[in-house]
């Protein structure tokens, strides 16, 4: 986007409109968090505003200010609806592609005609929106709404709420700085965030102090299902229904697995593939150090995609031939995974 387009925006932003904020179906840390803080700044210059999310959000983000106002798709499909036929204007937040808020809610927006923003840090940003803020070079879509608001010159308004929002979606989607995506900007960035009032130490305990045991009985588990392939440099955890089941899963649960595979010495390439009965699938996450784009491997195999180093898919199959794919595949990246 560039300067015309941000004059633009601001122009449109100057009169009270009906808008709508949609995050991606799962909502991580970043995906409400940029909404939430757009919400808030939103509602600042007069709007209406509705969070509507396809579908609920981990127990871990309970907490975020203004998520107790958001409207689930999902469960509350009717009211959801007719606030998305009011909406003039449709932001669309931490996502690519609009079907990537689910078959269901994809399909009501199809019948709909609003104007879209898209906010996004994903690679290959499709092009449905009149307005697509994207650069994948940046960490999460929370600093992209900084930015985003810097541009409009309103960093002013950026309060305690904002900046509690924005601040735990930078710490979820860099693995809590760690990620090669943070940058001395994004440190810049945080660094206004403390100085707008948000408590680092308190989101962080909100955010990652929080495990049931049942999740920690889940993860030995799952440690204990991982697999080494040293050829490929590549390590996998696999998690049945039943693995699920008898430890009492709850969503968000097997957040953050993945990256124990990562974690072993000598490994570039991470995978989880976790049944889910209900749908029918193999949920698939995918984690690499370095070159190995795994947002790659995951548009040619497994029907998904995201970054380079972290990426999700999906496969139909069962969980013991999804792996069998997934090992039959390796050899195709031999030279990129030494
Ligand atoms: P996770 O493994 O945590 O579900 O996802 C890792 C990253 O890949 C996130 O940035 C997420 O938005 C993205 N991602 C996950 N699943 C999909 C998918 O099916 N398609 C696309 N395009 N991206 C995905
Ligand atoms: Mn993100």
């Amino acid at each position: 986007m560039n300067f015309e387009d941000f004059q633009n925006i601001k122009q449109i932003l100057s009169e009270p409109k009906n808008i709508v904020i949609v995050p991606h179906r799962n909502p991580d840390g970043d995906a409400y968090g940029s909404s939430l803080a757009l919400y808030h700044y939103l509602l600042k210059l007069d709007h209406k505003v509705t969070v509507v999310s396809p579908n609920d959000c981990p127990e871990f983000l309970k907490w975020m200010p203004g998520e107790d106002q958001i409207v689930i798709y999902e469960s509350d499909t009717k009211n959801a609806t007719a606030i998305l036929q009011e909406a003039e204007i449709i932001f669309t937040l931490d996502f690519n592609a609009l079907h990537r808020v689910g078959d269901r809610m994809y399909q009501a927006l199809e019948k709909l005609d609003p104007m879209y923003v898209m906010i996004d840090h994903h690679q290959q940003p499709e092009d449905f929106a009149k307005f697509t803020y994207s650069d994948s070079s940046v960490c999460s879509t929370c600093q992209m709404l900084y930015q985003f608001i810097d541009k409009l010159d309103d960093l002013k308004k950026i309060d305690s709420d904002i900046a509690t929002c924005l601040y735990a979606g930078i710490l979820t989607d860099t693995g809590s700085f760690r990620f090669p995506a943070t940058t001395s900007e994004t440190h810049r960035i945080v660094a206004n965030l403390l100085d707008k009032g948000a408590n680092n130490s308190e989101i962080y305990n909100k955010i990652h102090n929080v495990s049931s045991y049942n999740r920690l009985q889940l993860l030995g588990q799952a440690l204990q299902n991982m697999k080494v392939v040293e050829e490929y440099k590549t390590a996998y955890i696999s998690l049945s229904q039943s693995e699920l089941n008898k430890n009492n899963f709850k969503k968000g649960d097997t957040e953050g697995f993945v990256n124990y595979a990562l974690s072993l010495k000598n490994v570039i390439f991470a995978a989880i593939f976790i049944e889910d009965k209900k749908q029918g699938i193999i949920k698939i996450s995918l984690r690499s150090s370095g070159d190995f784009s795994v947002n790659e491997f995951s548009r040619n195999h497994f029907n998904g995609g995201g970054h380079i180093n972290a990426a999700g898919g999906r496969s139909e199959e069962s969980l013991d031939n999804t792996i069998a794919k997934f090992l039959d595949i390796l050899p195709l990246y031999k030279s990129e995974l030494q």
